[in-house]
């Protein structure tokens, strides 16, 4: 018969859950950084209760950074409130230094639980340990495990131990083997007596302060807590006799709060009632609020795909994608960005990049725009040192950095390359894109929803400073009166110091063209925003003069034999073709073999040689490190010739590298769009798999939660073919062999579409309160409100 817990807890659709096993145990970490929760605002990564030895413990604050030692700013990782264990005989019972018998982890997708269920044997005992917890999206200060511990072969006494532990460190976010810094002070650990735990750390240079007030409730008669504090750890000692057969259940309530919601002297005053509220309600009450949360977040963001043999671990894999996107981003919070690892780990330091706004924002703009706008506000939240960045390079304006920060600092330190830790100029900080890709998002967000209120309060400002910028650093070229951009790098980080990079400048002249367009109707439409707008940007009419005359006059390199050049001179480098890959399809540059370690084939310490040569190598050569050129007909669907992209597609897929695992989604979209099935399919499979089968061999550290945003738009976007085409949307599907169906919502002018997409045919349904004009094969057709539709395609 199956018993409570599992009847209870264990999910059992297959297409809703990732699972770990014993025979995964070599691969611990990977399953903590693939198992990682997170509500938004909190989260963990997915590590065992045991903590066993090895194990990399992440607790991370949406927001809350500290530099201290570092060489630059970091994500801090906070105490771990999660440890959980047992001492049988004296001895720590866990997954490292105990005979383990079997082991079970499941992350359901569909709730962000984890249920485990281990078996030790210690001695002749054998010990059944299960767990479910989860970090709850019905209240983002909680999070709650149940543990249950059943004797299965003996009776006798055992102690439960839990923890709050604050020795934490920043450990491996860093290319540094030997960095471990603590970014962290404890100043206050309460008292032995009571019956909770509270701890409140101080972030080191900020001063940030962040409060945590645990209660573990035992369902036991006779027991005893012995709490003790044991350096930066408070634990507890809960002892008790255990009877064979017979299973003991323990709750552990965790809450959390930080100085930007409560001063500092009331965080565990504030905390206290919300650990109240979640003692009474009890775990199995908190779990179904939380499941519910995430059922609704589901019930939007759902993307399932239909095959001919009900695939359901296709669909288990693109959900793990999805989740990832749903562990992330804010309703309610304006004061942070979302880092491209998510909460999986502290890799790249947590810091925001352009990834933000070009790979996960659409995933949040057709699902929960509000979340797409606070991701906007807090960009313009950080425009006083964009405007210091701008300045600094000599510049008007104001220019977005590169690595951010909560506050807008730049992440790296200019000086030193992260990856080799060799001091050069880091030249990634050329990419003057970074400002377009965040007013591309802008724009996006504008046509999607048509918030002029945004606009006026933050856009507008965004968009004024941007051309500011552009005014001030291009070059006018009087031969050919076109205007340049000189000393850039673009997309693809192996070419620096370069001018003309057709992505920046494409993507440039469209800005330019839009933010002009935009300040017109404003100045026609709502002449006393516009007015306000102008006098507190102190914009002079020379200004509005000299942005008029950059419009339309940003030249693009000319494309050769239908190609387009990804830059003044690019064609002009040594070719190089790709004609070898590895297990994954990720290509090898046999020239450079020989440097490489075989148990670390890339970006490790040990191969800080081998990136330097890579660099080298491919700077003098037309190999490019990631999608860059083609990157443009993903963001403008609707503008080029199918020739030209067919054949620039074809161009620069030997010769592209995929080394940042933002690449090969780009292709797959792109190809997708084509009808490109062969290579679509391999570019998909590549994005969908990147961490699940940790396809760059560094998933252990962090996931890389952009490219779930491109399995997101591959699928939505490419294999659906759904796309905004001006004020109107098209469908143009290419659905891969052997998929029956595509079925998703998205969210356009406010109403929900309801897209159910086969190879032959399209059903919609729209709630809301507005026509939609939907072009299928060239031909419009208005969807109306709560009406279903059907269209041959
Ligand atoms: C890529 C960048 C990207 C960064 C973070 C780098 O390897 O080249 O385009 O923004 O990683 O994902």
């Amino acid at each position: 018969m199956m018993d409570k817990f599992v009847k209870n807890y264990q999910p059992t659709d297959p297409a809703w859950f990732i699972e770990e096993d014993t025979r995964q145990s070599e691969k611990m970490n990977l399953y903590e950084a693939l198992f990682a929760q997170a509500n938004g605002y909190f989260g963990t990564r997915g590590i065992n209760e045991d903590v066993p030895q090895a194990s990399r413990a992440g607790t991370y604050l949406a927001g809350i950074f500290d530099k201290s030692e570092c060489v630059s700013i970091e994500w801090v990782n906070l105490p771990n409130p999660l440890p959980f264990y047992l001492l049988l005989g004296g001895q720590k019972v866990d997954l490292k230094s105990s005979k383990v018998k079997s082991h079970h982890r499941t992350l359901d997708l569909k709730h962000g639980t984890i249920i485990r269920e281990t078996v030790f044997q210690t001695g002749e005992k054998l010990t059944r340990f299960r767990s479910i917890r989860f970090v709850s999206r019905a209240d983002v200060n909680t999070a709650a495990m149940k543990i249950e511990i059943t004797p299965l072969n003996y009776s006798g006494q055992i102690s439960a131990i839990t923890e709050l532990d604050g020795s934490t460190t920043n450990a491996f976010g860093s290319y540094f083997p030997d960095e471990k810094i603590k970014h962290y002070y404890l100043c206050r650990i309460n008292d032995n007596f009571e019956p909770q735990s509270f701890m409140m750390v101080k972030t080191r240079d900020r001063g940030q302060a962040v409060g945590f007030l645990t209660f573990v409730e035992v369902n036991a008669e006779n027991f005893r807590r012995i709490k003790k504090v044991m350096g930066e750890k408070l634990t507890e000692e809960i002892k008790l006799e255990v009877k064979k057969g017979k299973p003991l259940e323990f709750m552990k309530y965790i809450t959390i709060a930080d100085s930007r919601d409560y001063p500092e002297n009331e965080l565990r005053s504030a905390l206290e009632p919300i650990l109240a509220r979640a003692c009474k309600k009890g775990f199995d009450m908190l779990l179904e609020e939380n499941n519910k949360e995430w059922e609704k977040a589901w019930q939007q963001a759902d993307v399932e795909v239909k095959t001919a043999s009900n695939d359901d671990k296709l669909n288990s894999q693109i959900r793990f994608n999805i989740y990832q996107l749903l562990t992330n981003g804010s309703e309610k919070r304006t004061d942070h960005g979302i880092g491209i690892k998510g909460f999986t780990g502290e890799m790249y330091r947590g810091h925001y990049f352009w990834d933000t706004e070009m790979y996960m924002f659409p995933f949040y703009l057709y699902n929960f725009p509000n979340i797409a706008r606070n991701l906007l506000i807090f960009r313009h939240s950080t425009l006083p040192k964009a405007r210091e960045n701008a300045h600094n390079r000599g510049c008007k304006g104001a220019l977005f950095v590169w690595e951010s920060d909560n506050l807008g600092n730049e992440g790296i330190n200019p000086d030193i390359n992260r990856e080799t830790g060799f001091k050069r100029r880091r030249e990634t900080l050329d990419q003057l894109h970074i400002n377009l890709d965040v007013l591309y998002a802008l724009f996006s967000y504008f046509r999607a929803t048509e918030d002029t209120e945004f606009m006026i309060k933050y856009g507008a400002e965004m968009l004024i400073e941007n051309l500011r910028f552009w005014a001030s650093f291009l070059k006018y070229n009087k031969e050919i009166d076109r205007y340049e951009t000189i000393n850039i790098m673009g997309p693809d980080e192996y070419h620096a110091n370069l001018n003309n990079n057709y992505y920046t400048n494409y993507l440039l002249g469209f800005i330019i063209c839009q933010s002009l367009a935009f300040l017109n109707v404003l100045r026609r439409k709502k002449p006393s925003a516009y007015r306000n707008i102008i006098k507190k940007l102190k914009v002079a009419p020379v200004e509005l003069k000299k942005w008029n005359d950059l419009n339309g006059k940003i030249y693009l390199p000319p494309a050769k034999d239908g190609v387009l050049e990804q830059f003044s001179g690019y064609f002009n480098l040594r070719d190089y073709k790709i004609d070898r890959y590895n297990e994954f399809g990720i290509p090898i540059i046999n020239e450079l073999e020989h440097l490489k370690d075989p148990s670390h084939p890339k970006y490790t310490p040990t191969l800080t040689h081998y990136h330097e040569a890579l660099v080298k190598f491919a700077r003098t050569t037309t190999l490019i490190k990631q999608a860059d050129t083609i990157l443009l007909f993903n963001l403008f669907p609707h503008e080029f010739s199918e020739d030209t992209k067919r054949k620039t597609l074809a161009y620069y897929e030997p010769r592209t590298l995929h080394y940042s695992s933002l690449s090969p989604g780009v292709y797959a979209l792109v190809a997708a769009r084509l009808g490109e099935e062969e290579l679509a399919q391999r570019y998909w499979h590549l994005s969908l798999i990147m961490d699940l089968e940790d396809v760059k061999h560094e998933s252990a550290k962090a996931l890389h939660t952009p490219t779930s945003g491109e399995v997101y738009s591959i699928l939505t976007a490419g294999f659906a073919g759904l796309s905004p085409n001006g004020d109107a949307l098209e469908l143009d599907p290419h659905l891969p062999k052997g998929w029956n169906s595509i079925k998703f919502n998205y969210i356009w002018k406010g109403c929900i579409l309801s897209f159910t997409v086969t190879p032959t045919h399209a059903a919609i349904k729209s709630k809301g309160k507005r026509d939609i004009a939907l072009f299928i094969k060239g031909k419009q057709n208005i969807i109306k409100p709560n009406k279903t539709y059907g269209f041959a395609i």
